[in-house]
């Protein structure tokens, strides 16, 4: 079994964490979908350049409000397509080749499960360990229980009551805080 020190599932704010303070540590970073998360690939970013020709394309409406007279003439979706994803897949493709070309980082094309206490299968019959273990996943904690406790390696019920426990305490912990706030 291969031993980091820190083991990563997810590399949308996950990649970002691995910076040159992490330079002594062996580094593990899993990804089952594309380098970069679903920020870069598929949410923040691809959405804003989307919402922007959309904008253009709307401002002919609002333009004629202000006395501005413009044509729509059509919309040429496989080059507004290409346009985004031109830009994004080599952004992904050059933070995944960073990563790959440095020193301690290891990258792994795979779905992490959990199969011990820190450790992870990821695929192609390996098992890694790490000290340190990050999940960083914002959908981790939306996805159905058996799926997270597929991910974890624990029986349904365990997630379940584990997580409505954490849920419970971080609700508290937010309440009280927006009362000291408050006050
Ligand atoms: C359409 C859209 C627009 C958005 N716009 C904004 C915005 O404008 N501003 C904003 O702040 N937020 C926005 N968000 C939300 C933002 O994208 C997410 O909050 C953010 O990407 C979450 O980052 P993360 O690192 O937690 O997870 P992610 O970026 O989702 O990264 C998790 C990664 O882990 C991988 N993964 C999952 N399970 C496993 C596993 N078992 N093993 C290995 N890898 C795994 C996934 O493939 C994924 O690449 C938007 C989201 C969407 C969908």
């Amino acid at each position: 079994m291969r031993h980091f020190d820190l083991c990563i599932v997810g590399t949308g704010s996950g990649n970002s964490i691995v910076d040159d303070r992490f330079d002594h540590l062996a580094v593990a970073l899993v990804e089952m979908g594309t380098f970069g998360g679903t920020c870069l690939n598929v949410g923040c970013i691809p959405s804003k350049m989307l919402v922007h020709s959309a904008d253009l394309a709307a401002s002919t409406i609002h333009a004629t409000r202000l006395g501005v007279d413009l044509d729509f003439r059509g919309v040429r979706w496989r080059e507004i397509r290409d346009r985004i994803f031109g830009r994004i897949d080599p952004m992904a493709a050059d933070g995944r080749g960073y990563r790959q070309r440095s020193d301690n980082v290891t990258v792994f094309d795979a779905r992490a499960r959990f199969v011990g206490p820190r450790e992870l299968d990821v695929g192609a019959a390996e098992t890694i360990a790490g000290d340190r273990l990050v999940i960083a996943l914002r959908h981790f904690e939306q996805l159905g229980e058996h799926e997270m406790a597929d991910v974890l390696g624990c029986p349904p019920g365990t997630v379940k009551s584990r997580l409505a426990r954490a849920m419970a305490r971080l609700r508290e912990q937010l309440a009280s805080m927006s009362e000291e706030v408050g006050r």
